[in-house]
């Protein structure tokens, strides 16, 4: 490598450019950075100092430190540059046919203003806009539009006499498909705050095979468009948080569950933490930035199977006891049992108290019954029929679904036991072949689906527009 020092290679001035790339591999030469061999990377830079770097890295190294200085600071950085590796065609690298002036001009045109307690909807607000999307859950709509609205509240005013609004994590607790992704997404919508979801199972302790909890920070910033002030005020949501809890009778150490929650500890409660800026692990050339998590607001979610059972237990136990003792079963058929959930029943799960101590706003959703599934159907603003309905729509046709059609595809969705997400799926199955063959047929003016056609025992209703009433043949 010493001989190679300080000599710059371009395609053009490469010797080794008529060697073939599998001799060039023979010679080992890979990245510095990336450690790509030369055959996969194309021609590599040699840097003073004997270093070789690729295209996609010196492209990227650029790209940062243009990003971070201002123009001066670039002038002068590319003069150097210039004068230090004169040979080198910046060109190749995409860099100087665009000046450096152009592409800071072009960031500056939209300044970005500052959120303030004006852009944040009050409660009822928030709650009303979650109800035109997510059908019922309106307990846990309620207490996430207070909790967040009480977040906004805290970060975005001065502490008064010393009293500090504590931080308002929430900890959301419902079965599969019952709508906790969407509502946070939603949230997300209607505040304009980035959000970063991530899931917990990707989760291990740093230093083992997997993300290490700092890489959902990453993921926010990214969400952000790498602006720190935008991703502190962001949210970021934790999805099947329960696959962390501390697994029983385990003799090896446990990375990827209690370590995990161990490592969100001081995410949670707000820390100062490094973070690469559009990579997704830190190594020396991906520059860095420090994001202050005391004002992200987290949210985790998950299933909790087996939570009801021990809510079941706890209160089974206490209504067989004492004078107001009460029927020992009292509770094994309440379908609403995990609005029932304590922090205890929660650390007899397996989460540790530490951790459920920094999410304080701890809420569950519904099991969705036949009758929402029907709703989440046909009422939200992007229902799923409504989509449908337009995509027939614009081929001249009415869609029509019966009622009793909804409901059998809701009880199919309730035997798959994966909530709302079976729906989509189901109606799949069923609209392809609709909407293969109508645009075949222009005289088609309306198909109807029928509770006969999703329970297999006969075709959709077919009416010719020569059917229709004229104004309405008129209208399709
Ligand atoms: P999970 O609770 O497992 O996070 P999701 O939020 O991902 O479930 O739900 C999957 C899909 O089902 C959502 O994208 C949404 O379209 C639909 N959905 C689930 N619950 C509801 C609901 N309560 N209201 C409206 N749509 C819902």
């Amino acid at each position: 490598m010493a001989d190679e020092k300080d000599r710059i290679t371009t395609p053009e001035n490469d010797p080794d450019n008529s060697t073939d790339d599998g001799s060039r591999e023979n010679r080992g030469r890979a990245c510095s950075i990336c450690h790509r061999p030369e055959s996969k990377t194309g021609p590599l830079t040699a840097l003073p100092g004997g270093m070789l770097v690729c295209r996609d890295c010196m492209q990227r190294a650029f790209d940062t430190v243009q990003n971070n200085l201002n123009n001066t600071d670039m002038n002068t950085l590319m003069e150097n540059i210039t004068k230090g590796i004169g040979s080198i065609d910046l060109s190749q690298f995409g860099i100087g046919g665009r000046p450096a002036q152009q592409k800071k001009a072009e960031k500056k045109e939209k300044p970005q203003k500052k959120m303030t307690m004006d852009d944040v909807l009050p409660p009822h607000k928030i709650k009303a806009a979650l109800d035109e999307y997510v059908i019922g859950q309106d307990r846990a709509k309620k207490i996430m539009s207070v909790g967040v609205y009480n977040h906004y509240k805290r970060i975005l005013t001065e502490p008064k006499d010393g009293v500090e609004i504590r931080k308002s994590n929430m900890l959301m607790i419902g079965p599969t498909g019952s709508g906790k992704t969407y509502m946070v997404q939603t949230l997300a919508k209607l505040l304009n705050v980035p959000l970063a979801m991530t899931d917990a199972t990707s989760l291990t302790e740093a230093g083992y095979i997997g993300d290490d909890v700092e890489s959902v920070v990453s993921k926010l910033l990214a969400a952000a468009d790498n602006d720190v002030e935008k991703a502190e005020h962001g949210i970021i949501f934790i999805d099947e948080i329960d696959k962390l809890a501390k697994k029983k009778n385990l003799n090896q150490r446990d990375v990827s569950g209690e370590a995990v929650q161990q490592g969100l500890l001081k995410l949670l409660e707000g820390s100062r933490i490094e973070v690469p800026v559009g990579a997704s692990s830190k190594n020396m050339m991906v520059p860095m930035e420090t994001v202050d998590t005391s004002n992200i607001l987290f949210i985790c979610g998950g299933a909790f199977p087996g939570l009801e059972e021990i809510i079941r237990n706890r209160l089974n136990r206490s209504a067989g006891i004492g004078f107001q003792a009460d029927l020992r079963d009292k509770y094994d058929g309440d379908p609403d049992i995990l609005q029932k959930v304590t922090v205890e029943d929660l650390r007899n799960f397996g989460m540790i108290p530490e951790f459920l101590g920094r999410l304080p706003v701890l809420f569950s959703l519904q099991k969705l019954t036949e009758d929402m599934l029907v709703e989440i159907l046909k009422e939200p603003r992007n229902a799923i029929l409504k989509q449908y309905e337009r995509l027939l729509e614009l081929d001249g046709v009415k869609l029509v679904f019966e009622d009793d059609a909804l409901h059998s595809i809701a009880k199919m969705a309730m035997e798959r036991e994966t909530g709302a997400r079976a729906l989509r799926a189901i109606l799949e199955e069923f609209m392809l072949d609709i909407m293969y063959e109508i645009p075949k047929d222009k005289n088609i003016g309306e198909v109807v689906i029928t509770k006969n056609y999703i329970e297999h025992r006969g075709g959709p209703g077919i009416i010719l527009r020569s059917q229709l009433p004229a104004q309405r043949e008129g209208t399709v």
